[in-house]
């Protein structure tokens, strides 16, 4: 399936909320370990093309993600990215995705798995 035109949406929705000014650049890739992650000096935003089938909902949550990285120009989920984030989806249904994305990088055959219990997100982010 062809994500490009609802990627560039995305990107151009969550560009202008956060005030982004920046050429952002996305790439779809299938990664082994890798939900997403954000290259801060080139701006480009990279997304494991596994999740995709996870629906539109987690694409938002993804590049939303990476956009905070980008807004804030840090690694770090602290107090300021989740404030950011939750502004734009709530707790409880960032849980539900994160829920989602994890149990899809642990059984990528899999659809809809949860697994909330080795919950990791964003490899290449540093940890709290
Ligand atoms: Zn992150």
């Amino acid at each position: 399936m062809n994500y490009a035109g609802l990627v560039e949406e995305i990107l151009k929705k969550y560009k202008e909320a956060l005030g982004i000014n920046d050429e952002v650049r996305v790439k779809i890739k299938k990664y082994k370990t890798k939900s997403a992650f954000i290259n801060l000096k080139t701006k480009t935003i990279f997304i494991n093309e596994n999740l995709l089938e996870l629906g539109e909902e987690v694409l938002r949550y993804l590049i939303l993600h990476e956009l905070i990285h980008l807004k804030l120009n840090s690694k770090y989920h602290d107090s300021e990215f989740n404030r950011t984030l939750y502004s734009y989806i709530p707790p409880e249904k960032v849980s539900e995705l994160r829920g989602l994305i994890v149990g899809k990088m642990l059984h990528p055959s899999r659809i809809n798995t949860m697994n909330y219990s080795t919950a990791k997100w964003c490899n290449d982010c540093r940890q709290e």
